[in-house]
């Protein structure tokens, strides 16, 4: 008898043990990574699934519509003895145009249905998990209507456009060639009124392609074409002739205020590094800042010039830089540079709101400010800045002095407006009728027309 029950203990231990080392108390999860609630054609709906027990056994994606239904994935994994696991994870990545099948690929709404099976344990039972999601296809790209009649474009100047879009619109502006620009709500107009001040940048040629668009949340995207007159604009020719004492004053306080460029070996070379590769980095600032603008225009009168001052270097001259006769460099310069008395005021073109009060790469100490729908102006070389960074600003309210930090051959004002990362022309901007006739009629003429529908 003891005997007997020996030999059932020494059956029934192991036998216990492998069965509770085998019993799986995790069902299978499952989570939607993305599965925004409309979808287009080309959103991806990702779900990530995972077993911590045995891991899976099999998973089933299901499509189903009102009247028809398709299985989109079947997949089962293979364990083949018990104390193998399955797949413990897998990560399933739909797009309706991949995964759906033409039948299938119809507005409206449609659910996703996930079955997961985990592999059986020693009794053979198995968890079974299943959810269900509702989504809305939606195919149907936004409308757009340009409201805003003709538009002339100077190469390196700006342009406003007026422009209504269906009510599922969630971004939309113009786009010149490789260049976006957001368009704005327009206050005070009908809902789906939307405002968008772009430029032909003064390297695009006139014959760049220049588009409204739209894009809805499903990603569904359309783009129309507007009436439009460009004219070609000759940019002049410039030569600086570089000498040793220039670059040594320039390198030595750029170098002090920044560690976005080292010594490069040469006096030439490390300048030749300042006025290309931190030219360009600071230029890339900008497009951050243009981002984060004020979503309404901030100012309602003509811009201003430095007053007193004279012309020095004008908006987008082709400079070449020779060094002992020899030619080594070429940039274009993107601003004006405003000569005036030694550290005279300078004044805010318009108002605004500042958003850097720094000292900015080659620009030395810059003030930013933003004037809202992305645009922004630029006050750099300054020998002292008087405003704070978040603070508002009028127009003609001082921001500080001029003076030569920075790259700057003597004391002066770069001035330069910037409209969403681009650099544009600022005559236009000082021009009363430009600044009425471009931007503000069109602004308020389109508050004015009647409604449509
Ligand atoms: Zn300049």
């Amino acid at each position: 008898m003891k005997k007997r029950l020996i030999v059932l203990l020494f059956l029934l231990v192991p036998f216990l043990l492998y069965s509770f080392w085998s019993w799986d108390s995790s069902p299978p999860t499952l989570y939607w990574r993305e599965a925004p609630s409309t979808v287009g054609r080309d959103t991806k709906i990702i779900v990530e699934i995972q077993d911590e027990g045995n891991g899976l056994q099999s998973i089933e994606v299901v499509l189903a519509r009102s009247g028809s239904g398709r299985v989109l994935l079947s997949e089962t994994y293979g364990a083949p003895w018990p104390w193998q696991k399955g797949v413990s994870q897998r990560s399933i990545a739909l797009s309706p145009e991949v995964s759906f099948g033409e039948d299938q690929l119809s507005e409206g709404e449609f659910w996703l249905e996930v079955n997961l099976q985990d592999q059986p344990n020693f009794w053979l039972w198995a968890r079974e998990v299943s959810e269900r999601r509702s989504f809305k296809l939606d195919l149907t790209p936004p409308q757009i209507e340009v409201r805003s009649g003709q538009h002339y474009i100077r190469q390196g100047g700006s342009e406003a456009i007026v422009y209504r879009v269906s009510q599922d619109t969630v971004a939309s502006g113009v786009q010149v060639g490789e260049h976006v620009f957001a368009g704005y709500p327009l206050p005070e107009s009908d809902k789906g009124t939307y405002v968008c001040l772009f430029a032909l940048a003064q390297d695009q040629p006139p014959q760049t392609s220049m588009l409204v668009w739209a894009e809805d949340a499903a990603g569904n995207r359309d783009q129309t074409s507007f009436r439009k007159k460009v004219f070609p604009v000759r940019f002049r020719n410039r030569e600086i002739h570089l000498t040793d004492l220039l670059m040594n004053t320039v390198v030595s306080e750029i170098l002090e205020h920044t560690n976005e460029v080292t010594q490069q070996g040469t006096l030439l070379k490390t300048f030749l590094k300042i006025n290309g590769h931190l030219r360009d980095l600071s230029h890339r600032h900008f497009e951050e800042f243009s981002r984060q603008s004020a979503g309404r225009l901030l100012w309602s009168e003509p811009f201003l010039q430095l007053s007193k001052s004279q012309v020095e270097s004008a908006f987008a001259d082709r400079r070449t830089y020779y060094y002992q006769g020899r030619k080594v460099d070429q940039q274009t310069h993107l601003g004006f540079d405003l000569a005036s008395l030694a550290h005279s005021p300078v004044e805010c073109a318009n108002d605004g709101i500042v958003v850097l009060a720094d000292y900015l790469g080659i620009y030395g100490n810059t003030v930013l400010v933003d004037h809202g729908l992305g645009l922004l102006s630029l006050y750099g070389h300054l020998s002292s800045i008087e405003v704070q960074k978040g603070r508002w600003v009028k127009r003609g309210e001082i921001l500080g002095r001029t003076g030569q930090t920075g790259l700057a051959a003597g004391d002066h004002l770069h001035f330069s407006l910037i409209l969403q990362g681009v650099q544009v022309n600022p005559l236009e901007w000082w021009d009363q009728r430009w600044v009425r006739e471009h931007v503000l009629v069109k602004l308020t003429g389109a508050r004015s027309q009647p409604k449509t529908r």
